[in-house]
């Protein structure tokens, strides 16, 4: 049966298992107190019966939905037949069925030319490989990240995130990183990658040549902003002019997020090392990937290491869904279709109360003005079955990470309860509807 709407459980259930026996680290299930038991397509059920349209696909992890037929058929059918789950970095039939994939499908019809390191198994691993190899190519320390960037939890990669409360977690400094501004970060009259141009050929600036400009081309965990195209291609030139390797960090924006396979693709320049994970797998399983210009690829054998560098099972998943869904254009231009209605939907919720939009593709969201008024739609949204997330440095634009696959009726449905719930958070004193 095919469900028509969500159907949320009101009753909390007992939690006091995870309170006794669960580090205080988990966040996610805070909002969303719920024990979820299975997923299917656009939907999450929890243990009581209760259903949910998920419009977080855990963080853009789950671009194809949950428990896709024809993936899940893939993995199913691999581990019947005791395919290899484990093998350090052993060529494996898996993984030369993905890397046949990655360059039949993805590499050379988009004229890119890259070699695929596998890291461990997650994004921030592929971010550590990305920058250790531009430190270790170049002879240079100094990484240059953006304001607002996000790029994972482990030391390297949390040296050049910029949040505050993620880098306090690290009991470390965290150093040789410049944060500087990203596109639109002082306002649209102020052209950030012209100061940075400044700063890189004064000698006296004290910005130190940089090994790599890492970059997102839409900030998923910093607000949804997306930078111009433009920009980056400024920042592009920056780095060739300066010596130094751009990174594009499409951990998040990749996997067809913004409408391509890589988020900078039709944007008029290639970066140096690209970073892969969150929907590589397409089912969910860990997987990550560093891309790499060949001429870059320094590494000594095991100079980069890792138990689960290249997961056997991922690797199958992923092949899966690169043959599923990126053989041909239709995809893609679901994902245009999708998108486009999205942009409608939230610039016309933005335009009846005065607030603004972010992003691009299906990577969008509406800045709420505060983290407040913010976490009070989406507490209404889950308590009406919708299951979204906010994003941004106070936690204030609700983000819509939507299946790409939804039914675009089911998508407009889902949207309708975010605007409604929208309506309803600005018309009470904040806080309120979150009780
Ligand atoms: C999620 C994310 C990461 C980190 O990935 P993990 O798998 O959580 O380590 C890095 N960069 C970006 C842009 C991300 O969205």
């Amino acid at each position: 049966m095919i469900p028509t709407g969500p159907r949320p459980t009101s009753r909390t259930p007992d939690t006091s298992l995870y309170e006794r026996r669960e580090s205080a680290v988990r966040s996610y299930a805070r909002s969303m107190p719920r024990q979820f038991a299975r997923a299917h397509n656009v939907w999450m059920h929890d243990n009581q019966g209760g259903r949910y349209l998920d419009f977080l696909s855990g963080c853009s992890t789950l671009n194809y939905g949950h428990n896709h037929p024809v993936l899940k058929q893939a993995l199913l059918d691999y581990v019947a037949a005791d395919g290899i789950a484990h093998g350090l970095d052993l060529h494996t039939d898996a993984k030369a069925a993905f890397l046949e994939a990655l360059e039949q499908l993805i590499l050379l019809p988009r004229g890119l030319d890259y070699r695929a390191m596998f890291t461990g198994p997650t994004g921030t691993n592929a971010v550590e490989a990305a920058i250790k190899l531009a430190r270790k190519v170049t002879g240079r320390e100094m990484v240059i990240a953006f304001t607002n960037g996000f790029h994972g939890m482990t030391l390297g990669a949390l040296a050049c995130t910029g949040n505050a409360a993620k880098r306090g977690g690290a009991g470390v400094p965290l150093s040789h990183v410049a944060h500087e501004p990203y596109d639109g970060y002082h306002g649209a009259d102020v052209d950030t990658a012209a100061l940075l141009e400044r700063r890189l050929a004064d000698p006296s600036s004290g910005l130190d040549a940089p090994a790599a400009i890492l970059v997102e081309t839409v900030q998923g965990e910093g607000g949804l902003n997306a930078a111009s195209p433009g920009w980056l291609r400024r920042i592009n030139a920056i780095a060739r002019r300066h010596g130094a390797l751009m990174i594009v960090d499409d951990i998040q924006a990749g996997c067809g997020r913004t409408g391509g396979f890589f988020s900078f693709e039709g944007l008029g320049f290639t970066p140096d090392i690209v970073t892969m994970a969150k929907s590589l797998s397409g089912m969910g399983l860990p997987f990550a990937l560093t891309l790499l210009r060949p001429e870059l690829d320094q590494w000594a054998p095991g100079e980069h290491n890792g138990t689960f560098r290249g997961n056997n099972h991922a690797f199958v998943t992923a092949t899966a869904a690169l043959r599923h869904f990126w053989s041909d254009g239709r995809f893609e231009r679901d994902v245009a279709r999708r998108a486009a209605l999205l942009e409608r939907r939230l610039d016309a919720m933005a335009a009846e109360h005065g607030l603004s939009t972010r992003g691009r593709g299906m990577m969008r969201g509406i800045d709420m003005g505060s983290g407040e008024a913010a976490a009070a739609v989406t507490a209404a949204c889950f308590e009406r079955g919708l299951i979204i997330e906010t994003s941004g440095a106070r936690d204030e634009v609700v983000k819509v990470l939507a299946p790409l696959i939804i039914d675009d009726a089911l998508f407009s449905s889902g949207l309708d309860i975010l605007a409604s719930c929208i309506r309803e958070a600005l018309a009470l004193p904040y806080g309120v509807a979150a009780e």
